[in-house]
Parts: C-alpha cells; structure tokens; sequence
C-alpha cells in the first residue's frame, strides 16, 4: 500500500495542480494522498498560500478528492501550518490557529521552519544555500544557536498540539550537507533532538519520514537521519511517510528510501490514516 500526507500545490510553492498530483499519485498506485499546500501566515512569503487563495485551493482539493472517490484513492484537505515563536507567550502563528479552522481541513501537519530573534530578516532553516550562509556568519558561525532554537521551536508547537503529524522532523539539518556548520553526530545536538523525540512520543504524535530533500537533490537523506529514527523507535514514537511532494514526479519516487530507514532503525510497522483522525497501522513487509 502507497501513502503520504504531504503534497503541495501550485497555490503555495508547487508546481502542479491538486488534480494533476491526485492523477499522478493514482498511476502510481496510492491509496492514501494528503494535500498540505504551505498555510497563509500573518506576514507574506514567497512559498506560503495567499489569505485569499485558501478556499480556491480547499475546492480543488475537494474536487480532485470527489474525482477519485470510490476509484481506490482517498484524497484528504490538509494544510502544512508553521510554529513560529515570538516574543509574547503566544506563537506568532501555530497549527491549532482558529483561523485556518474556515477550509475544515481533514488533518494539519505540523512543522517548523522559522527561526526568530537571529536575524533582521526572514531566517529559515531551509532557506537558499546562500541566504543561510548569510544568516551563519552574522551569528558568527553559532549553529547551536540555530539548532538549539529549532528543536525548543519544535517541542513547543509538540507541546501546544493541533496537529496531526510532525513534519521533517530534523529539517535542521538541509543547509548542513557535509557537517558544514554542525556535527550532526555530536552529543549535544543528538539530545536536543531526542529531548524533542521522547516529548513528542509523550504526547502521542505521529511524526513523518519525510523524502522531500531527497526528492529535491538537496540532502542524500530522508529526514529524520537514522539516529533520530532509532530514537524515536526506542520512545515508541508512530511513524507516517510523507513525499514531501512538489511536483508529480516526486510522488513515491523514495518511499522505498523512507521504509528501508525505518525498517533499519527497528521499525516493525508505520501507520496510515485512512479518514481524518483515524491512523491504522501495517506491517513495514505489507509496505
Ligand atoms: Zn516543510
Ligand atoms: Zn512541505
């Protein structure tokens, strides 16, 4: 069986329409499509859905969803929704947010992306190579710094909940190809991540294996990197797979990368949703 629950469109940063990626995701065989089109914030970026856009895309999704109802695959309305800290106790935007409840998405993933305080600018953590080095040297080379804030950011939205997966979980490590500003194997960035593993196996999430830097040719991994996965089998931490797909060619291409690294770190079975709020799981050998 096929699944993922991560698929963007052209109303965020991806390049195809949800019929297209619906139509794709059936030719390959899916059973389960989850549309997670980047979710408007307060501020406008580049890659996030337009205020206005929101209910054109739930319509598409809903349509595309209509157009494979009884046909062997299940289409679902979601919204990949970022955590993003501030300097008051509320987040400046988090997945539970009211004002993305107007669409009445099947499911919310979860995810992290901005880091806030450490530049004057917009600084993400999978921002342009460029942009990120940029950002490294006015911190004066700090990746603790990043790293640190990144894994705080993702326990807090773990912690204030509304969401039904965690995305890439360590998308921390996209501009780090090579080790360049962090070692990825260091005990101090392995217990930030796994501080941020047993909470979220605490609370219960489902977390993803995200092939999306794969799929892209940014990273030669899948996110999380195989220590975290351990971890994370080891907290009894439920895992999903997620294409992380922004064009039709991305959909399933490493779903084999993803379940052979879950399998490698220990992992017996994944889980699959197949209606909103209802995970069921399978064997990794029924994959
Ligand atoms: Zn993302
Ligand atoms: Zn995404």
């Amino acid at each position: 069986m096929r699944f993922s629950y991560h698929t963007h469109t052209q109303y965020c940063d991806g390049k195809a329409t949800a019929a297209e990626m619906a139509a794709a995701a059936a030719a390959a065989g899916y059973s389960y499509l989850g549309f997670t089109s980047h979710a408007p914030l307060p501020f406008k970026t580049s890659w996030n859905m337009a205020w206005e856009d929101m209910d054109a895309y739930a319509s598409e999704v809903r349509a595309a969803a209509a157009a494979w109802r009884g046909r062997g695959l299940a289409v679902f309305l979601g919204l990949e929704i970022d955590y993003i800290a501030s300097a008051d106790a509320a987040p400046a935007a988090w997945p539970g947010a009211a004002a993305y409840d107007r669409i009445a998405p099947d499911f919310r993933l979860g995810s992290v992306h901005f880091l806030t305080g450490l530049a004057d600018d917009e600084f993400t953590v999978d921002e342009a190579a460029s942009d990120f080095e940029r950002h490294m040297a006015g911190l004066g080379g700090d990746a603790e710094a990043v790293w640190t804030q990144y894994y705080r950011n993702l326990s807090a939205m773990v912690g204030r909940g509304g969401f039904d997966i965690l995305g890439h979980f360590d998308l921390v490590k996209k501009n780090n190809a090579g080790n360049r500003w962090f070692d990825e194997g260091g005990a101090a960035y392995l217990a930030a991540a796994y501080e941020a593993v047993d909470f979220a196996a605490e609370r219960g999430c489902v977390a993803e294996i995200n092939t999306g830097g794969l799929a892209r040719g940014k990273i030669s991994d899948v996110y999380p990197s195989a220590p975290i996965l351990r971890r994370m089998n080891q907290a009894g931490l439920r895992l999903t797979l997620g294409d992380d797909a922004h064009a039709p060619e991305h959909l399933g291409a490493f779903q084999g990368a993803a379940i052979a690294a879950a399998a490698a770190a220990g992992y017996r079975s994944l889980w699959y949703m197949d209606a909103p709020g209802s995970w069921k799981e399978i064997g990794i050998d029924e994959l």
